[in-house]
């Protein structure tokens, strides 16, 4: 990994993504001997310009970045790292350090997972085996789901009405998957009304 550190004094930015999400976390800025230590010890340390030494994130409130992926941009002079974060990543408090508030949430995540049962053919996964049982099926439980949430808002059972709530976001994310469609695609169509 050849990176250019001879412009800007020797620093090169970096930039933090969770690896899981691709959520951007923080950019920081590494020294030849910081990138060499992140790479070696698998935890993200950069050079502090406002300390003026090393600094492993993490070093005071024990929330590190373990490193998963280092990539190297186009002319080599920025680094691009994939993360997965102890605990909150900005000393805020938030999560990212670009603020929480385009932070793709849970169903994101569920939607990762529920490709990965089916993408990976998982034996013995109930999301597998109901994408094995075709199109028709995964639409028909999305119905049945719907319907079961319509007798249960006839009714006042809280924790009924958020279990069937939560059958139907995820068996509508299987269908989407099964269609090609992503969540975010939806999101788009939803938001393209809002404006
Ligand atoms: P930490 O490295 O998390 O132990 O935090 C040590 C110190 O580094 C904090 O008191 C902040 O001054 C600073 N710091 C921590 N996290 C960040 C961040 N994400 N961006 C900028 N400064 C930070
Ligand atoms: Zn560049
Ligand atoms: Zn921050
Ligand atoms: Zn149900």
């Amino acid at each position: 990994m050849n990176i250019n550190f001879k412009k800007d004094n020797g620093l090169v930015p970096v930039v933090v993504q969770d690896d899981r999400t691709l959520q951007v976390l923080m950019l920081g800025y590494m020294n030849e001997e910081a990138f060499e230590k992140t790479k070696k010890e698998k935890v993200v340390t950069f050079f502090s310009r406002s300390k003026n030494r090393l600094w492993t994130k993490g070093e005071e409130s024990g929330n590190f970045l373990t490193v998963k992926s280092i990539a190297i941009d186009c002319d080599q002079d920025t680094i691009l790292i994939k993360a997965v974060p102890t605990n909150v990543v900005c000393h805020t408090g938030n999560f990212s350090c670009f603020g929480d508030k385009d932070a793709k949430g849970f169903l994101y995540e569920l939607e990762e997972t529920i490709s990965q049962r089916i993408d990976g053919k998982v034996d013995g996964s109930y999301t597998y085996s109901l994408y094995q049982r075709g199109m028709n099926k995964m639409a028909q439980k999305v119905g049945e789901e719907a319907v079961e949430l319509v007798i249960e808002a006839k009714d006042d059972n809280e924790l009924l009405f958020k279990n069937e709530a939560a059958d139907l976001l995820y068996h509508l994310l299987i269908l989407l998957k099964a269609k090609g469609f992503s969540l975010e695609e939806i999101e788009e169509v939803l938001q393209g009304r809002n404006q």
